[in-house]
């Protein structure tokens, strides 16, 4: 009776603990709708002492479109070593959980993080990998050293090198968008029916806030883009020049913009009408993108008017790029453009940059119009920056 009782207790105990760290952890994920630092919450307490506790937690993403599973975030130790100093650390700092959720920053630059931001793996082969068939069943799996001994060749285990793991699915309405792998890599502690069945809660509440702050993501770039193009709005473009222009005066470095108004859109306009005018604009959209580097803020203005923000391109680059652009958008197959004069499609584009032309916005995109306006009395299809 005794022994009953004392068994009891210490089962009561140890769900009162549990239900306290989903409370904090799930508070945690309440603070904020941003998807990275929702990642990163979710795994501190999968790691964290004061948390589930396991040595290592990596999450992965389903994407649906190219049949892949994507590796998003990884937080743990490397080595023994890298542990041992870790751990140590956390300990001599009596940091809870909180402190520990609050350097987000921390996960980016380990090792371990790289590893699994790198990781893609096929899901058109369900029966090579255990990771897919986590996704397929959408139930949790734990592979212990013998079961792993099926899976010694699989991806993700060579990447691992786990002895012992489980990974439970990061579920929405029922459709499994994601996972979550644990193991004990260091330790090599044994992974309880208690720790699964944790994680697991966990895993729920993750897959719930994990789509929330998804949709959050999707609205807020939705509100920033132009509706027709998809290109960034006017509104965005505003912020993004005055954000990068501060960073630009911090780093004392060069900024460029570039202005691109469609030559005698309106002859397009009068004789296809303005749907095809809309569509003829979408197209000019896309190829500009295209041909624009990766860190540049391609806008639109409004109208049949573009601008795009050059970070770091003073202006003998930003006139190389511009004519670049020019020449593409002159070389392009645009439908229908055989009802201009030219029978192409062409554009005019100006150049302003920081410091030389200005150090506000205002100054910077006045500069640029006067540019344009020069490229359109020169003859059109020309860059102008002087
Ligand atoms: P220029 O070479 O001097 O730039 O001549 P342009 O005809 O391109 O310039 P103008 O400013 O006279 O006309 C721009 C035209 O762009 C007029 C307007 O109807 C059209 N336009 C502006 N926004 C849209 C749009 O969203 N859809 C369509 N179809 N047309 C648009
Ligand atoms: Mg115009
Ligand atoms: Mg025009």
């Amino acid at each position: 009776m005794i022994e009953e009782i004392e068994r009891l207790k210490k089962e009561l105990e140890r769900t009162k603990y549990e239900l306290g760290i989903l409370y904090e952890i799930s508070n945690a994920m309440r603070t904020t709708l941003k998807l990275d630092e929702i990642l990163y919450i979710i795994l501190t307490g999968v790691t964290a002492h004061l948390g589930l506790g396991f040595n290592r937690a990596a999450l992965f993403f389903v994407n649906e479109k190219e049949k892949i599973i994507e590796g998003k975030l990884g937080v743990g130790p490397e080595t023994a070593e890298d542990a041992d100093r870790v751990w140590t650390q956390i300990e001599e700092e009596k940091k809870n959980m909180d402190d520990l959720i609050s350097v987000s920053g921390f996960a980016a630059e380990t090792g371990f993080n790289k590893q699994i931001c790198h990781f893609k793996l096929s899901l058109e082969e369900p029966s090579d990998g255990f990771i897919a068939l986590c996704v397929f069943d959408g139930m949790p799996l734990h592979l212990t050293k013998e079961a792993l001994q099926k899976y010694a060749h699989d991806p993700t285990i060579q990447l691992l090198k786990s002895n012992e793991l489980v990974v439970v699915p990061l579920k929405s309405k029922d459709k499994v968008n994601g996972l979550i792998l644990a193991d004990n890599f260091v330790t090599k502690k044994p992974i309880t029916k208690e720790d699964i069945r944790m994680l697991t809660m966990l895993a729920n509440q993750a897959g719930l806030a994990i789509e929330n702050s998804q949709l959050y993501e999707k609205t807020v770039i939705r509100s920033h883009s132009d509706y027709l193009t998809s290109l960034w709005n006017h509104g965005y473009f505003q912020f993004m020049l005055q954000a990068e222009l501060e960073k630009a005066k911090a780093a004392s470095s060069p900024l460029s913009l570039l202005m691109l108004d469609i030559d005698d859109f309106k002859i397009h306009n009068d004789a296809l009408g303005h749907q095809i005018g809309d569509n003829i604009l979408k197209e000019f959209a896309l190829a500009i993108r295209n041909q624009s580097r990766k860190m540049d803020y391609v806008c639109r203005y409004g109208g049949e008017e573009f601008t795009i923000i050059l970070p770091h391109a003073e202006k003998k680059e930003a006139f190389l790029i511009a004519e670049r652009l020019r020449l593409d958008i002159e070389k392009y197959p645009f439908s229908k453009e055989t009802v201009l004069p030219n029978k192409k499609l062409t554009a005019s584009l100006g150049i302003a940059s920081f410091p030389e032309n200005g150090s506000s916005c205002a100054e910077l995109i006045s500069f640029c119009d006067k540019m344009l306006y020069q490229a359109k009395h020169k003859g059109k299809n020309i860059t102008c920056c002087y």
